[in-house]
């Protein structure tokens, strides 16, 4: 191949990876669900990597299912859905600041308390103040999370949760707070996802506005 022809496939290369944004790494479509699918296979929950929830009855790991509010579905789609649904919120649901995703952010270089570490940041057009709390705080804030759509999924309340399936009397009950602990499980998850993600480690909206989902 001459240097010509290097330079043409070179250029048209980099011209297609340019304009397909398969090439960016995070997909907000499936990236929180498959990230927090593979950590949970390859943590004491994965029935090959200590097989930890055979404690509790679960003899196929995350393969099991449990009911919950009129779904039953897999332990490891639980967690999937939680890691999903901790970006939930719509424009409205982040203009009237019941979204979630801004609360998604925190700059390590702030000092403790944290106060000013969360996101606050302009979107360019149309202009519009985005501000939140610092994940940090925000993953243990039932206040703010219980105003917040989706509800309250706080570390503390799914700690409660996991304590309630421990201790619950009927098998229904049980298998409701399995389910809604592992839910939480995800989305205490998405938060250290989203701490490796660079826009939320450096009070950056601009990118990821542009699909507010990604946040
Ligand atoms: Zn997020």
């Amino acid at each position: 191949m001459n240097r010509k022809k290097i330079f043409a496939v070179t250029f048209i290369f980099i011209f297609l990876t340019i304009l397909d944004f398969n090439v960016l790494a995070w997909d907000n479509q499936v990236t929180h669900r498959d990230l927090s699918e593979y950590a949970a296979e390859n943590s004491v929950i994965g029935k090959n990597k200590g097989d930890y929830l055979k404690n509790f009855g679960f003899n196929n790991a995350l393969d099991d299912s449990l009911t919950w509010g009129g779904n039953t579905q897999k332990i490891r789609n639980w967690i999937r859905d939680g890691a999903d649904f901790e970006d939930a919120g719509n424009y409205g649901d982040m203009a009237t600041g019941r979204g979630r995703s801004y609360n998604h952010f925190h700059n390590p270089l702030k000092q403790y308390p944290w106060t000013d570490a969360g996101l606050d940041d302009w979107i360019a057009l149309p202009p519009f103040h985005t501000t939140g709390e610092s994940s940090i705080i925000w993953a243990q804030d039932s206040v703010t999370q219980s105003a917040s759509v989706g509800g309250d999924w706080s570390w503390q309340n799914v700690r409660a949760l996991y304590y309630y399936a421990l201790t619950a009397q009927t098998e229904t009950d049980r298998q409701m707070y399995f389910a809604n602990t592992f839910d939480g499980l995800g989305h205490q998850m998405h938060l250290i996802q989203d701490a490796s993600q660079p826009d939320h480690v450096r009070n950056d909206i601009t990118t990821i506005s542009n699909n507010l989902n990604e946040v």
